[in-house]
């Protein structure tokens, strides 16, 4: 697509001094952050008082949450900040750590929103770069606000995203099209995210016309939205044609502000939307009922990829853009060719975020390098030191080096870092799993049937011990979706097993095959509706929708609970 004419040319500029000076960018950011908080209990036990980089490599540790814990602890349970930040902590982020367990709380200033507009405005320069007329028309974007816990100190705790829509960088953000959204604003900071979702959808229903674009933070949000308009047009439409909300929705914030939008009955454009949802096939659905939508903005990459086919099942291939690769610690970089196929994202790396270092995947993990220095084709984890009071943190990400804008480097996210199932020597990490999973929807398909989502567990109540993969499976027929009735077909579920076992790595079949220390993996079919279920368990314990990703790997026994109460077929191996 051919450049706008309309980019906005101070952003371009912008890009071009980060993008061109990534040394020297990365260098004073070190040395701001250092020289500032030379003082905190933190850095005062590795470093002398000033400002030396090479002190910095050689004496703080590259650490991980659970090292940096007890010092950020005493924060959170009320001791000056100064433990490790010279800047006042003014919250704690909670990461959302749902698939190794408890969340992890980062400490959080201003500074985290500074960057995090910089780069809200960045993307948008970008995407209306490669995205022609998007500036006529409102996002329908899912966005939610969860409700934030106090630490005994007083301060907020919440996740990322909710800070950003607590504070006033939200309220008074900028009016031009990328901050415009179909829904209100007491919409995105209800605290209720199963009314918020609602609201979200009435709103851009009743816009449907206006509508550009469409998205969520992270995909399995955009997939839940649609199967909550899956199981709800029916009321939506009931309350477009009496220009009502419906009454379960008690926030007063949504009942006012939604009723403005509503804005009185519309039986004929619940008419029109009632035709519409009522085909047989609800392939292409959203192309169907916002027809002018140019491309689905939510973050596809890593463990969101198994959601693409879904979505362009319902979206009819509209571009799946990633923005943003961003997390508590810090905001990384943003997609400099938004409009690429999801296998072909990689972040182009921001030097004014964050000091950003790298641990070789491949070389000496003690030789840890700069963002200028990292190889082509090579895979590090980041590393990163921030202007709340984390130094030299492990993030806990694979990524791996595709290229490079001027001098900054782009990654592709690869994977979490964390081995999700082992049972013996075998140690089976969220890209084998999810690799697997490929083969096993791929069987699936060719017999008429669609994976929904997946998670899997070590079973090691017996010996031996043996994977549970749990697929929630639909058939793919459009006719059979209303019924929700699914046969469960024995051959293709047992063939799913073998080939997921043939694709898992040589450890794994050494110990099954030939030591005989892992039992036949099985594959546990729940039914529809499952995955909502877990989502709800784990909101309830304090995740929140917007950031949720399915944990791939269950650890809480609880959570299990939910799972086998809804198993309703087991295959193995043979
Ligand atoms: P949280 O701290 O809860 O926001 O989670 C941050 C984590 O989400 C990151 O460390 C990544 O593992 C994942 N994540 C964030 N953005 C992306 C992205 N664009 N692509 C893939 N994974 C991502």
């Amino acid at each position: 697509m051919k450049p706008n004419s309309q980019i906005n040319e101070g952003s371009e500029m912008k890009l071009e001094d980060l993008t061109l000076n990534v040394k020297q960018i990365q260098d004073d950011v070190l040395e701001e952050i250092l020289t500032h908080n030379a003082k905190t209990e933190y850095l005062q036990r590795f470093l002398t008082e000033t400002f030396d980089k090479e002190l910095f490599k050689k004496n703080v540790p590259v650490v991980t949450y659970e090292d940096m814990k007890p010092d950020i602890e005493r924060v959170v349970n009320g001791e000056s900040s100064d433990v490790i930040s010279a800047r006042p902590i003014t919250g704690f982020l909670l990461s959302s750590g749902t698939s190794g367990g408890a969340q992890k709380m980062m400490p959080w200033n201003n500074k985290y929103l500074d960057n995090l507009t910089f780069i809200y405005d960045l993307r948008m320069d970008v995407i209306s770069k490669h995205v022609k007329g998007v500036e006529e028309g409102k996002g329908m974007m899912f966005l939610f606000t969860k409700q934030e816990s106090i630490t005994p100190s007083g301060l907020p705790a919440r996740v990322a995203t909710s800070s950003y829509f607590k504070s006033d960088y939200f309220k008074s953000r900028p009016s031009n099209w990328y901050y415009t959204y179909t829904s209100p604003d007491e919409v995105i900071l209800c605290a209720n995210n199963t009314e918020s979702l609602y609201c979200h959808l009435l709103c851009g229903l009743v816009q449907r016309d206006e509508v550009v674009r469409m998205g969520s933070i992270f995909a399995s949000v955009m997939v839940r939205a649609i199967k909550v308009l899956e199981n709800s047009w029916e009321e939506l439409c009931s309350n477009i044609r009496s220009g009502h909300l419906s009454k379960w929705v008690t926030d007063l914030g949504c009942q006012s502000s939604v009723a403005l939008v509503l804005g009185g009955p519309r039986p004929e454009l619940a008419d029109t939307i009632e035709t519409i949802c009522n085909q047989e096939s609800w392939k292409g659905i959203v192309n169907k009922l916002w027809p002018n939508t140019k491309y689905i903005e939510t973050v596809v990459t890593g463990s969101m990829g198994q959601y693409v086919s879904t979505l362009n099942y319902y979206c009819n291939d509209l571009p799946l853009v990633s923005t943003t690769y961003g997390s508590s610690e810090t905001t990384f970089g943003i997609n400099l060719d938004p409009l690429c196929k999801p296998e072909d994202v990689s972040y182009t790396f921001m030097p004014n975020m964050s000091y950003f270092e790298f641990i070789p995947m491949d070389g000496d993990k003690n030789d840890v390098v700069d963002l200028d220095d990292v190889k082509l084709g090579c895979t590090y984890e980041p590393v990163v030191t921030n202007f709340a009071g984390l130094y030299r943190m492990r993030v806990g990400d694979i990524v791996l080096v595709t290229g490079f804008y001027n001098n900054a480097p782009q990654f592709k996210f690869v994977r979490r870092e964390n081995v999700v199932l082992s049972i013996d020597a075998d140690k089976t990490n969220e890209e084998d799993l999810f690799k697997a999973v490929r083969q096993a929807s791929r069987v699936l398909e060719s017999s008429g049937l669609t994976l929904s989502d997946f998670s899997s567990y070590a079973d090691t109540s017996a010996f031996p011990g043996h994977y549970v993969v749990y697929l929630e499976i639909k058939s793919k027929d459009g006719e059979k979706r209303k019924k929700n009735q699914l046969e469960l077909n024995e051959e293709a579920l047992s063939k799913c097993c073998l080939v997921m076992e043939d694709s898992l790595d040589n450890v794994y079949k050494r110990c099954r095959f030939k030591d005989g220390s892992i039992g036949p993996l099985e594959v546990r079919v729940v039914r529809q509706g499952t995955f909502d279920s877990l989502e709800d368990f784990f909101i309830r314990q304090g995740a929140s929708t917007g950031q949720y990703k399915t944990p791939r790997c269950i650890k809480s026994g609880k959570a299990l609970q939910v799972m086998e109460a809804c198993v309703v077929g087991r295959f193995f191996s043979t």
